[in-house]
């Protein structure tokens, strides 16, 4: 869930805190020619980067939506206020674009706030770019890395780097993840977090206390701790939909679209009908362009357009438990890098509990989907084996 291409560019968050809007620019970076020549480029910043700065009230945000007509589009409207929605309208905004963004329920409240909370590095495509030979692998690397930096140095309030331990059962496992880790480091070059390193069985159980030093027929000989990001998503996702405000955009939750509206001449989309859930009032926002980031809900703002699209979307479940504190300590994840099925699970600290997950299973889609218990079972079976304290489910 990397933040947009333009909040890289920006440098800037806006957070909410006791009731107040500030607003964070740790290294604004816009370039001019991401805008053109606009003259308001400073104006924006200084908006953006105003620690007074209130976001626009949900009335001024219904009033622009509404106040668009067909012969005064907004240039986008954007359906779904998760990562990317909220990603694409700061982005567009501070390209100077006149932006409506509408989100049915609350922002984040989607996939976006469900995530497992990291800032992946692309350590796993490393592997890939390194036993297939592939150089497009090896891009994403690069991206990633670029991606996690950018959005550690935007959000420190919100993202921090974490270490994550890889418990080594056999010494071909410590040379094989120590030597993968340090060719990680290396590539990493300046977006690197913190060196990576080997820390031998003693000292591992000493920083993660509940690892299991003995399983049923192995020993552990050590662990690789490398760092990766880890962030607040859902809080990322309303900084990044305050910040869009800040820059102009009309952004409103509780707001569905529930049908377009075509021009008859030519059958291109123009704009849609929304309805506002808090209050049930209907109302039209007319656009040059509607972007549908509505995440795995898509195919249903599709079938609004064409009742007959083909689905694009094979919806799969991940399924995240949580944990009592004491299995994991404060400032430490596990990775476990294969499951008996090859997947990789993480547990990781999160907010005083231990997160984890997660799953990949078929399913179908809903706001709320229910976790099932194959699923619960897999992770606590998958982490069962690395702990020295009982997994168990109590009903
Ligand atoms: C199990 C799991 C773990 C993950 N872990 C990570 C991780 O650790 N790190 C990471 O970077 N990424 C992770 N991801 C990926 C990341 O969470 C997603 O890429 C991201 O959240 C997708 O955001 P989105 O905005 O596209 O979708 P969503 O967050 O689902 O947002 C879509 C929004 O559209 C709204 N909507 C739908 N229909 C309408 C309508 N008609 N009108 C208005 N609004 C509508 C919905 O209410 C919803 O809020 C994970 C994903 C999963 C599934």
């Amino acid at each position: 869930m990397a933040a947009s291409l333009r909040l890289r560019r920006l440098g800037a968050v806006a957070a909410v805190a006791g009731g107040a809007y500030f607003t964070l620019l740790s290294n604004p970076s816009i370039a001019s020619s991401d805008r053109g020549s606009s003259p308001n480029l400073t104006a924006l910043k200084q908006r953006i980067s105003d620690p007074f700065a209130s976001v626009p009230s949900r009335s001024v945000s219904e009033s622009t939506l509404i106040g668009s007509s067909l012969a005064n589009p907004l240039d986008i409207l954007v359906i779904g206020g998760g990562a990317t929605g909220c990603g694409v309208a700061l982005d567009a905004a501070t390209r100077g674009l006149r932006i409506g963004l509408v989100e049915r329920d609350d922002f984040s409240s989607g996939t976006s706030s469900r995530s497992t909370k990291l800032i992946h590095g692309g350590v796993r495509y490393l592997e890939k770019a390194v036993f297939n030979l592939d150089y497009g692998q090896l891009k994403l690397v690069f991206h990633a890395l670029e991606e996690r930096k950018q959005v550690i140095d935007n959000a420190p309030h919100l993202c921090h780097a974490l270490p994550c331990m890889t418990p080594c059962f056999n010494w071909f496992e410590v040379i094989y993840y120590w030597m993968g880790l340090k060719m990680y480091d290396l590539v990493a070059g300046r977006r690197l977090l913190h060196l990576s390193r080997y820390y031998s069985a003693q000292e591992s159980v000493e920083l993660f206390p509940t690892l299991a030093r003995k399983g049923k027929d192995r020993s552990l000989k050590g662990t690789v701790v490398y760092y990766d990001g880890q962030m607040n998503d859902s809080r990322l996702n309303v900084s990044l939909a305050c910040t869009a405000a800040l820059a102009g955009a009309a952004v409103l939750n509780h707001a569905e679209v529930i049908s377009f509206h075509r021009d008859e001449d030519t059958g291109r989309i123009v704009g849609a009908r929304i309805r506002n859930n808090l209050s049930g009032k209907e109302f039209d926002t007319y656009a040059k362009v509607v972007v549908n980031a509505a995440g795995p809900f898509c195919d249903s703002v599709r079938n609004m357009v064409d009742n007959e699209a083909k689905p694009m979307i094979s919806p799969s479940s991940g399924v995240h438990i949580v944990l009592p504190d004491y299995y994991s300590p404060e400032g430490m994840g596990l990775i476990v890098p294969k499951t008996k099925d090859g997947r990789v699970v993480f547990m990781l600290p999160w907010l005083g509990r231990t997160v984890a997950g997660t799953t990949d299973s078929n399913t179908s889609i809903t706001m709320l989907p229910e976790p099932h218990e194959d699923e619960i079972g897999f992770i606590l079976d998958a982490i069962s084996d690395y702990l020295n304290i009982k997994v168990r489910e109590v009903q």
